[in-house]
């Protein structure tokens, strides 16, 4: 998942698959495949995926700080607490808050909540805060509404597997990584944005809200100003 993380970056999900399945095919798509691989052919690999030079370049820097820091292990990187290794992500080259959390949540199973496009347009068309507000404002929000559900958080929990069916509104039938065993946290941070991902995808279209069909449709406000504030917007939330 790590490498999804960067290859998702201002590109669809499809061609992310098929940059994967040549890193695949490569024998590739893990860290020692992608310190041993020349960058000009790491760039040819994932070339389907868009801005490939960048995205090789990032990926090389990434395994330079994991190898440089905890000796090339995942595990010992994963095991540091949630808002130190956070940090460190964010301060390397190309790691935005997105592809940080995504690192952090999907590989890492830290419960951090991923803001992507999608949760962006439903905020914004529910009034609930504006399309460009502050990537912060938003994780902040949706950790501190689902924080209730982390009091168990020493638990953990697994997806039940079903035998490669797609459940209803799912993208894709469940994978390894979706079915794998987490921490109670990480399962509702995963969950919630898998959820928001499925609305995004199947009813709140970039060009079209289907909102008669949307599973969201009651919360809808009739009316009403845009919040102007975040504070402004929690009290809502809360009083829903
Ligand atoms: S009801 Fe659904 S489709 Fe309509 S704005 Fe809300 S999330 Fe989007």
């Amino acid at each position: 998942m790590i490498v999804g993380a960067f290859l998702t970056q201002n590109t669809a999900w499809t061609n992310v698959e098929k940059a994967m399945a040549q890193l695949r095919r490569a024998r590739v798509l893990s860290v020692a495949g992608i310190r041993n691989t020349p960058i000009a052919d790491l760039e040819w690999l994932i070339r389907s995926a868009g801005y490939f030079r960048q995205k090789a370049q990032r990926l090389k820097n990434f395994v330079a700080y994991l190898d440089q820091r905890y000796g090339g292990s995942l595990d010992r990187m994963f095991a540091r607490p949630t808002a130190e290794l956070r940090e460190q992500l964010l301060a390397l080259n190309g790691i935005g808050p997105e592809t940080a959390d995504s690192i952090l949540l999907y590989a890492g199973n830290h419960p951090v909540f991923v803001v992507d496009t999608y949760t962006r347009r439903i905020l914004d068309r529910h009034r609930i805060l504006p399309l460009d507000a502050p990537y912060e404002d938003i994780r902040k929000l949706f950790e501190e509404a689902l924080g209730e559900a982390n009091f168990v958080s020493e638990c953990e929990t697994q997806v039940p597997q079903s035998a490669g069916a797609k459940p209803e509104g799912s993208c894709h039938p469940p994978t390894r990584m979706s079915t794998a065993r987490r921490t109670a946290g990480a399962q509702v941070f995963n969950e919630m944005h898998g959820l928001m991902v499925g609305v995004g995808k199947n009813f709140c279209l970039k060009a079209l809200a289907r909102c008669e069909q949307c599973p969201l449709r009651e919360l809808l406000p009739a009316r009403g100003p845009r919040l102007k504030s975040t504070t402004e917007a929690r009290r809502r939330v809360r009083s829903r």
